[in-house]
Order: C-alpha cells, then structure tokens, then sequence
C-alpha cells in the first residue's frame, strides 16, 4: 500500500529533525580515490569490478603514492574533509599493503582526514595503516544478513561484520553501510540498519544501485526518488547519531536540485567528486545546495600522523 503523502511528509520531517539534533548545519563530504581496481576475488553481483563479470571496468594495481597525493589535493580543494583510499580485493596482502601505507602517508600530507576501503582488515593490517596516518576504515556490509547469500556467495556476512567489529576494536573512525535496490525487502533493509546499530559504527554510505551491463544486476530497475528518501529516513530513525553518506547513485536519482531532498529526509553528509567506476559532478553544486539549504561544510580536525 501507498502512504498517505501527508504521513511521508511528517515522517522525512521527523528525520530531518533527528539530523539537525545530531549534526546541526554541519554537512559531512568525502571523496574517494581508487588507489587498486578490478580483478576482484569476490562475486558481488552488482559490482563492475569482481573478475566474474565483463564490464569493462578499469583494471590496476596499486597506483604510486604521488597519484594519489594529487588526487587527495583535489578532494581537499572541493571541500570534503574525509578523503577514502579505495582498493578492490578481499584483504590487502603484504606488498599490497605497503603501497597502501605509502598511499596513506601521502594522502595525509594534504591535512585531510585519510580513511582506507581496502577489504576485510585484521587488526595488524589496521596497525600499520594507522601508524602511516589512516584515521578511519570503510567496510560495507552492502545489505541485511539474510539477503547477502543472494547478492555474494564468495564470502560470508561473518567475514564482514568481524572486519566491521576488529575496526571498532582498533579505535578508528569505522565507516560501514550498503547499497539499495538490489532487489533486497524493507525487512532486509532493517535487519542491515539494526545491524550497524548494533555494531555502534560511527559513519553510514548509503548507495543506490546505478546497475553495470555485464553483472547480474544488469536490468535491475533503479529505486524511485520516494524509496531512496524512505530508506534514508529509516536509517536515520534507527541510527539518529551515526553520519549517513550519500555516495553512488544520487546524480542518478536525484539529478539537478533534488538532490537538496535528501538533506531534508535526515542525510547528514554526500560523496563530493567521482564515484569508483563512474564520473560523479561537480563539487560546485554541491557547495550551492548547501548554501541555499542554510548548511555548511563539516570541518574534521586531524592530529599531526
Ligand atoms: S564490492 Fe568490493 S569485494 Fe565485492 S566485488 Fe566489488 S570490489 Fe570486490
């Protein structure tokens, strides 16, 4: 059954009332940078860059420490304050991860907030990035755990919820959310955000499936505008304190100012810049949305690494 406009109206009204409780005017924007992609082990059937599927997307290995010092520049220079060095895998292993270390270091001399994506980390792993200046860890647990066996049968939830939990243990900032519109249930949708409760993380990305020709995913329709706003407002109920991200999907979805909506259905936070495989827009009007909608910009103070 459709909801009443009315109660959708109270019910986004409520959220955004809950983000300004939390976070006041402040707007939190990060960028990422895909410092390691394609060949991935793992068959996450919506992503362009497991080794299962044909997409076409870029194939590297972990780029030089310069080209990721450049692009961390540029993220500073459109505003974000949290800056995420991606990589695609698994786990990181050893040579991987000291590239990483050297991406991390250089990244850090920009004075952002440097945040590593870089598969499931066991605490030696996160020791070393954070010694080299990593403040925070991105980990998705991409959906509820009864729906994940349908979208990665490569590895188990437990995998990703013990990196999720071993992060938590290291004290970094942990950042972990999903992706929408795989085809998941509202009960899946919750079962994922009362999981992330749970795991008390600090920092929620909310991804909406743009789908990649050549996954399975291919012909999945898109979510409309009204279901990605329920969806964050249903986050922001059951995680009131927790920064929810904005990152893949909402050029898509959201194109010109209606992107502003979804400040207003308790996002407290959006990805500035590209997307991982895809172009995104630029940061410009993200700045305009925020001024017209009375926010600002979220200043992440960084300790010397
Ligand atoms: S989502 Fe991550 S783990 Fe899954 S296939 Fe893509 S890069 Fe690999």
């Amino acid at each position: 059954m459709d909801p009443d406009p009315e109660r959708l109206h109270e019910f986004f009204g409520y959220a955004m009332r809950l983000r300004e409780r939390a976070f006041g005017r402040r707007i939190g924007l990060c960028a990422i940078a895909s410092a390691k992609s394609g060949c991935c082990s793992e068959d996450c059937s919506f992503c362009a860059q497991s080794m299962y599927y044909d997409t076409g997307a870029p194939e590297f290995d972990v780029v030089e420490p310069g080209a990721i010092a450049e692009q961390a520049k540029q993220a500073a220079e459109s505003g974000a304050s949290r800056f995420g060095i991606v990589a695609s895998g698994f786990s990181p292993e050893s040579k991987e991860l000291d590239a990483l270390v050297a991406a991390v270091r250089a990244a850090r001399e920009t004075g952002l907030s440097v945040d590593v994506s870089v598969g499931c980390l066991d605490a030696r792993k996160i020791r070393e990035l954070k010694a080299a200046g990593a403040t925070g860890v991105h980990h998705n647990l991409e959906t509820g755990p009864n729906f994940f066996p349908s979208i990665c049968t490569t590895h188990d939830y437990e995998d990703d919820i013990a990196a999720v939990r071993t992060a938590k243990q290291s004290g970094v900032y942990v950042c972990s959310g999903g992706i929408f519109g795989l085809g998941e249930r509202w009960e899946d949708r919750l079962e994922l955000a009362l999981t992330l409760r749970a795991l008390d993380v600090d920092s929620v990305p909310i991804n909406f499936l743009m789908p990649v020709p050549g996954t399975p995913l291919e012909n999945q329709p898109m979510l409309s505008q009204e279901e990605a706003l329920r969806i964050v407002a249903l986050f922001r109920f059951v995680l009131p304190k927790a920064h929810l991200r904005i990152a893949g999907g909402r050029h898509a979805i959201f194109p010109g100012a209606d992107r502003r909506r979804l400040y207003a259905a308790g996002a407290s936070g959006v990805m500035v810049g590209d997307y991982l495989t895809r172009a995104g827009a630029p940061a410009a009007e993200d700045a305009e949305d925020l001024t017209a909608m009375g926010l600002e910009p979220e200043k992440v103070t960084v300790e010397a690494a």
